[in-house]
């Protein structure tokens, strides 16, 4: 589960639509956003242009908020335009400010450019630097922007947006899904270990990137196949080109994303995340056995690993919380009481289903420990006599530094407490976590990153 206001946080989503037939895409784009609204949920934006009017004629709508309350109907009537790309952010570097929202969008001598961008560049500090001496980016640039005018400085002196790209990603360290606009193409660009995820699709005759496939389904569109990893994919009005940056990486794919990050429709590099969830309930059964009457999973990301739970063990599911998905932002306050608060506002149990049960309690992660501790109280509260936690993800022990806001390791309860200990200060009977060996089997032999997990980081 995920609270807002919680302090760590999703990385962003990233949205692009291209209608070489001159449709409108500002909706799609819109409707695109909501889907990958889980990913963050402090800034939105659109930026558009019409690949047969004025060269360099962006037009941009951003500002702080839900997707829905960024932009009214007029608002988006007024983003005429049949190439687009949308951002939605949650803020990992830059800070929570409006001028960090996205697309950044930047006229230079040789046109104009959008950027929407998912990940964190490393070493953005040292190319600012850079920039800074070169009078581009300023002190307090975010790695997005820095990203934008390294892009900016190459196609002053290269002939296209592709390449200006490739020029820029060959410098670039760290975890990133970008989509770079230029009036007439569209230019995905994803890292070369394919730490972050960005998916092609269509609609009709038009082009869609995004960050996840469920936002290509949203808005009636069909998955082509994922960018790969280093890939420079431009689409313009002659159709696709695919080109790579020439960095050396092993893929390293981010298991978060297949733990909590992605929605449970969506598939990442060829693996479903629903089914991925369901193997990694199926392994912790077979970790963690244990004699209960019902299995259940925390809304919305323990869901599925509580399924598979239940199927291995035989042990039957049950829907024990009923989540209000209508609590806003503005419950919740960042202090610990008002976060156990938020809790009770979005999670209810009704007692009959839980009282004299043993139950297994699955989530897929306990970061500070904050959330399961409140939850274990309410199925207590609610009757349980037993509260079992299985988590489908092993101890969480180190920062992550491609883009996922996460506390730092003093706030990672695993980084000094015993799974003994956690599972006392929880309050529960017993606890067990998913085994690093589990992961190959999860992800389906995927290479991926598990850094956060055994601190080895591919970058
Ligand atoms: P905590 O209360 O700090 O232990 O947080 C654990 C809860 O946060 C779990 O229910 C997860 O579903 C959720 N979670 C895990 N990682 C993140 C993240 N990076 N951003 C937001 N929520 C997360």
């Amino acid at each position: 589960m995920k609270l807002y206001g919680d302090g760590i946080h999703e990385e962003c989503g990233v949205f692009g639509m291209y209608s070489p037939q001159g449709l409108p895409v500002s909706e799609d784009i819109y409707y695109g956003l909501i889907a990958l609204q889980h990913r963050g949920q402090e800034s939105a934006g659109i930026s558009v242009s019409d690949t047969r009017g004025d060269r360099g004629n962006l037009i941009t709508k951003k500002g702080m908020g839900l997707v829905t309350e960024v932009f009214s109907k007029s608002d988006l009537d007024g983003l005429k335009g049949n190439i687009g790309v949308g951002h939605v952010r949650y803020s990992t570097t830059g800070g929570s400010l409006p001028e960090n929202a996205q697309p950044i969008a930047m006229n230079y001598i040789k046109g104009s450019l959008a950027l929407v961008h998912n990940g964190n560049i490393m070493n953005a500090g040292e190319l600012k630097e850079e920039q800074m001496k070169r009078g581009q980016a300023h002190y307090t640039s975010s790695d997005s922007e820095v990203l934008a005018y390294e892009v900016i400085s190459a196609r002053v002196k290269t002939d296209s947006i592709e390449e200006a790209v490739r020029q820029a990603g060959a410098g670039l360290k760290g975890g990133y899904a970008c989509i770079f606009m230029s009036p007439r193409k569209l230019t995905g660009l994803r890292d070369p270990y394919g730490l972050k995820p960005l998916v092609l699709g269509r609609k009709g005759n038009s082009y869609i990137m995004a960050s996840e496939s469920a936002a290509i389904r949203a808005v009636g569109g069909s998955l082509i196949r994922d960018i790969r990893p280093g890939e420079i994919l431009t689409i313009t009005e002659k159709g696709m080109k695919s080109d790579r940056i020439q960095v050396e990486g092993k893929e390293a794919h981010c298991v978060f994303e297949y733990i909590y990050f992605a929605r449970v429709d969506s598939v990442i590099d060829g693996i479903s995340v629903h089914d991925a969830r369901v193997r990694a309930g199926r392994a912790l059964a077979r970790r963690h056995m244990v004699k209960a009457d019902i299995v259940a999973g925390v809304p919305d990301s323990g869901l599925a690993a509580a399924q598979g739970y239940s199927l291995e063990s035989g042990i039957p599911f049950a829907l024990v919380f009923h989540k209000n998905s209508y609590v806003g932002r503005s419950f919740i306050k960042p202090t610990d009481e008002e976060r156990k608060t938020a809790v009770h506002m979005k999670l209810s149990v009704p007692e009959h289903i839980v009282e004299g049960k043993k139950v297994v309690l699955i989530d897929d992660s306990i970061v500070r420990g904050t959330t399961m501790e409140q939850i274990i109280q309410l199925l207590r509260n609610a009757g349980a006599s037993e509260v079992h936690v299985r988590i489908s993800s092993p101890p969480f022990l180190h920062p992550c530094y491609y883009g996922t806001d996460v506390p730092t390791s003093g706030q990672l309860i695993a980084s000094d407490h015993s799974t003994e200990e956690i599972c006392r200060k929880i309050g529960a009977d017993s606890l067990g976590y998913l085994g690093l060996a589990d992961f190959d089997l999860m992800a389906g032999g995927l290479p991926l990153c598990r850094a956060c997990f055994d601190g080895k980081y591919p970058v």
